[in-house]
């Protein structure tokens, strides 16, 4: 495969998983399939987070906020190995795509920029097509099967679902956890 030429980056510069080796190492791997300028200038412009990393809670540094764009992923999104023909790895792949994408856009956010539903419908069509674009190029290059916007949508609709459920049993797994500790 490409890693023998692929260029070393410093992922643990602006790559944040809480120290999970699995989720950094799958976020490489999504990193490494962007085009090789959009991922030199990633590692430049972009810092991203997912949600593991602020374990209990977080404050992002004025500095961090001020000179780079900031991407939190959830960790509820990371595949459980990268493995680029299943789709819950493409999925992700095309997440980080997505939202990598609206930072080389510049894309502005309706709560702080102010924006109109309208402008941010478009940016997300936008972020859509480029996102595709990446994935298009990286998936021919490997010989995987391309991405359809109707493959996104449904896996997209499955993980929101999961999530819920999954916040739920999670707060109650706590809860009953709490409650062991408790009676110590
Ligand atoms: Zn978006």
């Amino acid at each position: 495969m490409e890693s023998k030429s692929r260029i070393i980056y410093p992922f643990d510069t602006f790559c944040f998983c809480g120290g999970i080796i699995y989720e950094i190492n799958c976020l490489r791997e999504s990193l490494y399939c962007l085009p090789p300028d959009t991922l030199k200038w990633c590692s430049e412009n972009v810092v991203y987070f997912s949600t593991s990393a602020f374990k209990t809670g977080s404050r992002l540094s004025r500095r961090a906020c001020e000179t780079k764009e900031i991407i939190i992923l959830s960790d509820k999104i990371f595949p459980l190995s990268f493995t680029p023909s299943d789709k819950s790895t493409r999925f992700f792949i095309f997440i980080v795509f997505h939202e990598t994408a609206h930072a080389v856009l510049k894309h502005q956010c309706m709560r702080f920029d102010k924006i109109t539903g309208e402008r941010k419908e478009l940016q997300e069509q936008e972020a859509d097509v480029l996102a595709l674009e990446w994935f298009e190029t990286y998936a021919k290059r490997n010989g995987f099967p391309i991405l359809k916007k109707a493959e996104i949508d449904e896996y997209e609709r499955i993980i929101n679902q999961h999530i819920e459920i999954s916040a739920q049993i999670q707060k109650k797994c706590l809860a009953k956890r709490i409650k062991q500790f408790e009676r110590l």
